[in-house]
């Protein structure tokens, strides 16, 4: 759905493309990444300083209900934050790493199959999918090993508790 679409589906539900709405949409569009409330608050009052944190968040939310934006905890990575993304994407799967929290995205055709199997399978129409998967980047998975490794020498070098001492043997008595 390009800009021009996206403005009459919006205007379909009595939404008004207000400036700070076009800004923000236009923000979440373009950086084709996951950017949190705070990083969209600094990227839009760097267009518009008038723009406060409160009518951002509140301008985030009326996207995501009117179905423009789509809002991720991308495995809580950040703790309680969100991360917003268009909804004109295709369907994609999320990909974090635990350990550095970068993202990939995974688009290709098992999701769709996925998709199809389930509507099948419990006779279920399918709104809004969301997949997750976390674990270690390629990257994180040799710094991890590195630092087990690391560990485990510091393990060996603490010198281990002498076992209790047994009482002498009673003297036999002469
Ligand atoms: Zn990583
Ligand atoms: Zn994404």
């Amino acid at each position: 759905m390009a800009n021009a679409d996206m403005k009459d589906s919006l205007r379909e539900k009595g939404v008004r493309l207000t400036r700070q709405r076009q800004i923000l949409l236009d923000l979440i569009d373009g950086s084709g990444k996951h950017l949190d409330a705070e990083e969209l608050f600094r990227l839009a009052q760097a267009q518009d300083p008038k723009l406060n944190r409160v009518t951002v968040y509140r301008t985030l939310k009326m996207l995501k209900h009117s179905g423009l934006v789509d809002e991720l905890d991308l495995m809580h990575y950040g703790g309680d934050q969100h991360y917003y993304e268009t909804r004109l994407k295709q369907e994609h799967a999320h990909i974090i790493c635990l350990r550095c929290g970068k993202v990939e995205e995974f688009f290709g055709e098992p999701l769709q199959r996925l998709r199809k199997q389930v509507e099948s399978h419990f006779g279920f129409e399918i709104l809004i999918t969301r997949t997750e998967i976390g674990g270690y980047c390629s990257h994180c998975q040799v710094l991890r090993a590195r630092e087990m490794e690391q560990a485990a020498e510091i393990a060996e070098t603490v010198p281990h508790t002498p076992p209790p001492q047994k009482p002498a043997p009673a003297r036999k008595r002469g």
